[in-house]
């Protein structure tokens, strides 16, 4: 894997798109800078890894779309040491900038082929650092709860209690939510032990938060 002059040009360009529609938080901006986006997606297909569109990876799923990454991550407000869990991997690429933010990762895969691609994937890159497992992110991560912040990375019907159980008191999610294609981008807060406050930002399309694990 290659990261040219020609890909870091690309990568600033986007990085000024991204700012013209409207990411203000400097950190996301130095990560997705910093990050060799092309390098998750596959070689023919690098073309695509600096415009601002969501793409396919394998599985089915998708790579978000860069604008999708930097607001999602922007409503996080990443502080350095802040233990993320992120719902759905896929490329990997979403763990990176959270890692590249000095964030303690945690992100959880239900396709079992996605998984493990992405898993030796970070490592040959050397994002270690993440950790990287296979499961239903609809049940969240228990043995390592209780998690500062929660990012759910694909589109879900309802917000799953697990996760709400899963957060500290004074921390939030950002989970995108709806019943159609189109969904309402959420951050909800624990503000204690029963009470969460709910605030929304705008639609976006995902692919669907399924339930249980996949092998193929
Ligand atoms: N964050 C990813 C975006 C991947 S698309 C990136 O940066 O590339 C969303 C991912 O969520 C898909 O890979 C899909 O398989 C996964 N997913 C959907 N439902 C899930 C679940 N219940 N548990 C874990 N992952 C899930």
């Amino acid at each position: 894997m290659q990261d040219s002059y020609r890909h870091k040009g690309l990568r600033l360009n986007l990085v000024k798109v991204l700012e013209k529609k409207g990411i203000r938080d400097r950190a996301v901006l130095k990560a997705i800078e910093y990050i060799p986006r092309h390098y998750f997606l596959d070689k023919a297909f690098e073309e695509w890894a600096y415009r601002d569109v969501a793409f396919p990876i394998d599985s089915g799923q998708t790579i978000s779309q860069p604008y999708t990454v930097a607001r999602q991550t922007e409503l996080l407000e990443v502080k350095s040491g802040d233990k993320i869990l992120e719902i759905g991997t896929g490329s990997g690429y979403q763990a990176c900038v959270l890692h590249f933010m000095k964030a303690k990762v945690y992100t959880i895969e239900r396709q079992e082929n996605l998984f493990l691609k992405t898993y030796n994937f970070l490592r040959n890159i050397g994002f270690s650092g993440i950790r990287t497992l296979y499961g239903d992110g609809y049940k969240g991560l228990p043995r390592f709860a209780p998690f500062d912040k929660i990012i759910v990375t694909a589109g879900a019907d309802s917000v799953p209690d697990a996760l709400l159980a899963q957060l500290k008191i004074g921390g939030w999610m950002v989970i995108p939510v709806g019943n159609d294609e189109n969904k309402t981008m959420l951050k909800i807060k624990r503000l204690s032990e029963n009470q969460f406050s709910r605030e929304s930002f705008g639609n976006y399309k995902f692919v669907p938060f399924l339930q249980g694990t996949a092998s193929n």
